[in-house]
């Protein structure tokens, strides 16, 4: 083993630095300007509306999951006069904008779908395709009245804390200009559209659009999986072999036309194993209190304590079983840090082995096999699952274009370039991903003035400051649901926002009911909760110096101190969770003034 890993880890530098740029970030086009029609929703007719210009007790930006949680957990509290606001035409977020052919989520859905006990619903499958999670999304507003106040394709553009009146004005892009008790922001990491700077983007003539906001008027099809008749004489080209394009390839596949796949970084693929809920089985799961405790189990097996059992058994907690087997077997004196690191790297190893030796077995042209080989850590990348993507090779019309790390040389009128050659497309359709790390200000179009009118930027010029993630000082009666500073849990991203709502509701109530109009945090209590936080590894920051370029590792570039700040509960998610259970329901609040 020990030669072949260094092998396989030289390999991965080499891979690697195919891939280093030095324009990093920069590297991508910023949706605007002349690419601003690549964000036009073609899902939902925009309706003309007057301004607005009242108050409510609770403003929400975003509709997505954190945005639907949030709204969830006030209602329950029977806070019901909250507003919910949306660039999207509807509630459903990341959902809401990415109905590509064969979207679905990648953490088992029993557990990733929010709200099921809630509202009711049973998923049809083991990991739920697009629509139902968008029906999913629309089910929470309907079941907890969220649509009644609801604003849609509306962008807020400011949102300021008058200390005079101790209310929050927001203002947005269509004349609107309400006050509110509270604030939440819930506006999602990942969810402005990037393009790649390739050379002469803007000279091709032909179709082209962004994955989340799939043209099924050119493509024909639907976003249930109907055939993609439209494309059948069309040649096609996906530039992207992320999450997305991985599950929307098949689908082009199948379309009968031509298609191009252009690779620059191939993804990892594992098993997808994906299966029809059985209704039988649920009803023995969905027994009161059920979903919190299937949530906790989910968490406890993919944190590297463990849970006694597996109950969940997708592809996150295989990984992360996997290598704690291998830690839990080492012999006595190898039970150090640098012993359970071999041992880490060894699980790892020989899970992207398997990965690769899958590639190999299923696609049957070798040429084509060995460049969808991923040469990296698994978790360098976002994983992929899927029991299609690499059978698409075998169609003859799938073709995979391999930049070897470079990426496409030039667009021109009529088509693309990739190592001198030429290929003539009639559509190109860019699964390039979302802006990552661009400031937040810039992806949420606003940035907060609290107390003296001094800006989020400003407050967090030098790394985030939160209170458990969630309040910052300065800030009054505003929440930043987001994921660091509090459990940091990306593998199952809407348990956060489950939770949060809850601790946002828990304040909330009692301010309401104690008479209380102002809610901020001591300054000592927020720095020692950051200090605590600071002792942990770190966020994104923590992942290996050595991976190949990607928004996990700030494309290559590494990160600046204040990226240390991204880290969660330095004892993992579980912890976090527990903690601010108990904080909440000790009714102390500590670290918070009520005034
Ligand atoms: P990604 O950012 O993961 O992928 C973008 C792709 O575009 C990469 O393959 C990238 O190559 C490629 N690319 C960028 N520039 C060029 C260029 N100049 N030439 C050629 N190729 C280029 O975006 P996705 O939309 O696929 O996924 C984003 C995230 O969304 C995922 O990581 C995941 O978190 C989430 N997601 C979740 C899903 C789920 O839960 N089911 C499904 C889909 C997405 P390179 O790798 O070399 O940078």
């Amino acid at each position: 083993m020990a030669t072949d890993k260094a092998a396989i880890l030289e390999k991965y530098r080499a891979e690697r630095d195919k891939r280093l740029r030095e324009d990093g970030n920069d590297q991508y086009l910023e949706t605007t300007g002349q690419f601003a029609h690549y964000l036009d929703d073609p899902y939902t007719p925009r309706v003309e509306r007057p301004p607005v210009t009242d108050h409510v007790t609770f403003a929400m930006v975003g509709g997505g999951f954190a945005g639907l949680c949030v709204g969830a957990r006030l209602a329950e509290a029977g806070i019901t006069d909250v507003r919910l606001i949306d660039k999207a035409g509807d509630f459903g977020g990341n959902w809401y904008w990415n109905r590509y052919p064969g979207a679905q989520c990648d953490t088992a859905s029993i557990i990733y779908l929010p709200l099921l006990e809630e509202t009711g619903h049973m998923p049809t499958e083991k990991y739920a395709h697009a629509p139902e999670i968008l029906e999913q999304s629309r089910r929470i507003g309907r079941t907890f009245g969220l649509y009644d106040k609801a604003l849609f394709h509306t962008r807020v553009t400011d949102m300021v804390w008058e200390e005079d009146k101790g209310v929050w004005r927001i203002t947005t892009d269509r004349g609107d200009s309400f006050t509110a008790d509270y604030i939440g922001m819930g506006t999602g990491p990942l969810h402005v559209p990037k393009l790649p700077g390739i050379p002469g983007i803007d000279t091709f003539k032909g179709h082209s659009f962004h994955t989340s906001r799939w043209d099924y008027d050119y493509t024909g099809g639907d976003t249930f999986g109907a055939p993609l008749d439209k494309l059948k004489d069309k040649r096609v080209a996906i530039i992207g072999t992320g999450a997305t394009a991985v599950q929307c390839v098949p689908h082009l596949a199948r379309a009968g036309g031509t298609v191009y796949v252009v690779q620059r970084t191939p993804s990892s693929i594992d098993v997808r194993a994906n299966e029809p809920i059985d209704p039988e089985w649920f009803k023995t799961v969905a027994t009161p209190g059920w979903q919190k405790r299937w949530l906790d189990n989910f968490a406890r097996n993919v944190g590297m304590g463990g849970a006694a059992e597996d109950w969940v058994k997708d592809g996150w907690t295989d990984l992360t079983r996997r290598i704690r087997a291998k830690v839990m077997n080492l012999p006595p004196e190898q039970m150090n840090p640098a012993g359970m690191m071999a041992a880490y790297e060894d699980a790892d190893i020989e899970k992207m082995s398997e990965i690769r030796a899958r590639a190999e077995a299923i696609v049957e042209d070798k040429e084509t096999a060995e460049k969808l080989k991923a040469w990296y850590r698994q978790l360098c990348k976002r994983p992929c699952f899927h029991d299609a993507y690499l059978q698409a090779f075998n169609e003859p019309n799938t073709h995979l274009i391999d930049t070897d790390g470079k990426g496409v040389e030039r667009i021109d009128e009529t088509g693309f370039w990739v190592g001198g050659k030429h290929y003539d497309v009639d559509c190109i359709i860019y699964a390039s991903g979302f802006e990552v790390g661009t400031s937040h200000q810039r992806r949420a179009g606003f940035d907060i003035a609290g107390v003296g009118g001094k800006r989020l930027s400003e407050a967090w010029s030098d790394g985030m400051r939160t209170l458990h993630g969630l309040h910052v000082n300065g800030f009054p009666n505003a929440f930043v649901v987001q994921v660091a500073q509090a459990a940091n849990y990306i593998v199952n991203v809407p348990h956060n926002w489950s939770d949060a709502g809850e601790t946002i509701a828990t304040i909330v109530r009692h301010a309401i009911d104690t008479g209380a109009k102002k809610v901020d945090v001591l300054p000592e209590a927020q720095k020692k909760w950051v200090e605590f936080v600071l002792t942990s590894p770190g966020g994104m920051a923590g992942i290996a110096p050595d991976c190949t370029p990607g928004y996990y590792n700030n494309e290559g570039k590494g990160y600046q101190e204040s990226a240390l700040f991204g880290a969660g509960h330095p004892a993992g998610a579980v912890a976090f969770f527990s903690y601010i259970d108990d904080w909440r329901k000790s009714g102390k609040f500590e670290g918070l003034t009520f005034n």
